[in-house]
């Protein structure tokens, strides 16, 4: 059994939780080490459930808590040395993690905790590094993609294998172009340096699946180029283009929810 919450999901925090019913492991700590209490404690479960720290980057909205989590339940961090080395450089963050660091191994898997293997894959997007995680778990194969300025062949090929992908779909590009982001912004955001749009989260979905993809959670909506509902259906047109052997479509093999911006998600099991 794996489940898998949203503590928070979007430029106002990002904080993920995979567990297996016994241990569980964050993916970054961008919300307050409250509500992941009080999240958890609503689902029956204390800190104790909590084992380890994965990182993907080091933009606030991913790491603002990591300093209290290190500091309060010394949690082991894992990330890789490069975004590490920056988070212990940048003197806003340096201090933070202190003897919590945990490289990830950068030629194979990363035992995250006993019999969990953690993958990466860098990402571009604008901050030190950005990496996705392919997680083996009991059985499973867990992918998430946060932050995600352009698709790349790796990230394509660990999605190829995951029966859970969680995948940005961050802006609505007509949303975005009429919004009232600067120019500059909104060029970063539309970059291969920033996010992924709902056609290009689509477009992705549609090249990834396969018949042991099971659920797919749209992750990193932003509050204000996009609308849950628009990225919703623009991963479920895609999914309804793939037509299987007996006249079904992919999204009825397929479980898929865009995750809450900012609130807490349902546990899910998965
Ligand atoms: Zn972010
Ligand atoms: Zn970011």
């Amino acid at each position: 059994m794996l489940k898998f919450i949203s503590f928070s999901s979007g430029s106002s925090g990002n904080c993920y939780f995979l567990f297996d019913g016994e241990r569980g492991l964050l993916i970054d700590a961008g919300v307050s080490l409250r509500r992941v209490r009080k999240a958890l404690l609503e689902n029956g479960l204390g800190f104790d459930a909590v084992r380890c720290v994965l990182l993907t980057h080091d933009h606030m909205d991913h790491i603002r808590h990591l300093g209290t989590f290190c500091k309060k339940l010394s949690l082991p961090v894992f990330a890789t040395s490069v975004l590490h080395e920056a988070i212990c450089n940048n003197e806003y963050t340096e201090g933070w993690v202190g003897a919590c660091r945990r490289n990830l191994s950068d030629d194979g898997p990363t035992e995250v905790l006993p019999g969990v293997l953690a993958r990466y894959f860098i990402v571009p997007h604008d901050a030190s590094q950005t990496v996705g995680y392919s997680i083996e778990w009991g059985g499973k194969h867990f992918v998430l993609m946060t932050d995600v300025g352009a698709m790349t062949e790796e990230a394509i090929e660990y999605a190829q294998v995951a029966d859970t992908l969680v995948i940005e779909s961050n802006y609505d590009l007509p949303m975005l172009l009429k919004g009232r982001y600067t120019e500059e912004l909104k060029r970063r955001i539309r970059g291969g340096n920033g996010h992924l749009s709902n056609d290009e989260c689509a477009d992705t979905i549609g090249r990834v699946w396969h018949k042991g993809l099971k659920n797919i959670f749209l992750c990193h909506l932003s509050e204000n180029n996009n609308d849950p509902l628009k990225a919703y259906e623009s991963a479920a047109d895609a999914l309804q283009g793939i037509i299987l052997e007996d006249g079904s479509t992919a999204k009825d093999e397929t479980f898929l929810r865009a995750l809450p911006r900012g609130r807490v998600s349902p546990f899910y099991e998965i």
